[in-house]
């Protein structure tokens, strides 16, 4: 299935952390069952139709894990693919499980201290959705493992 939500995403404080409302934001079509989502949303969209609303209360282990802090590391300045990086930036950086975006908590002359944690992770997560559409995904979609544009491909 393609499915189509529109979403407000919040932290525990209400404070709004991402949405598809307003201006420039549109709703997010994602194909279910791959993993497109984080594993407790997806979860609670199963069998949602178009029109339902719902609210979904996430802690962190069913949205991005809990901190890991063997991920803050010391890694060479050149490894961040930016020769004036600044404290508080986020760049990306190859690791053993692939690129991630990296957050620089610190400098120390050649090196950076950088924080690999999903910013999210730690985090309980507050969805509130409602279904736009859900239709069947195309062979197509179903082979790439995501959702393609309406009337063509969207990639090379
Ligand atoms: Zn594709």
């Amino acid at each position: 299935m393609a499915v189509t939500i529109g979403y407000t995403l919040k932290d525990d404080a209400g404070k709004v952390i991402d949405t598809s409302e307003g201006e420039g934001r549109q709703p997010l079509t994602y194909l279910h069952g791959v993993g497109a989502l984080v594993p407790g949303l997806e979860k609670a969209l199963a069998g949602k139709q178009a029109g339902d609303t719902l609210t979904v209360d996430l802690s962190s282990a069913e949205a991005y894990g809990d901190r890991d802090e063997t991920l803050i590391r010391n890694i060479p300045l050149r490894k961040l693919g930016e020769k004036k990086p600044t404290v508080g930036g986020r760049y990306r950086v190859q690791t053993d499980k692939g690129v991630v975006a990296a957050l620089v908590i610190a400098l120390d002359g050649d090196y950076a201290k950088v924080d690999l944690n999903h910013p999210l992770a730690g985090m309980n997560l507050h969805f509130q959705v409602n279904v736009v559409s859900v239709r069947a995904a195309t062979d197509e979609e179903i082979a790439h493992g995501h959702v393609h544009a309406p009337g063509g491909h969207h990639h090379g």
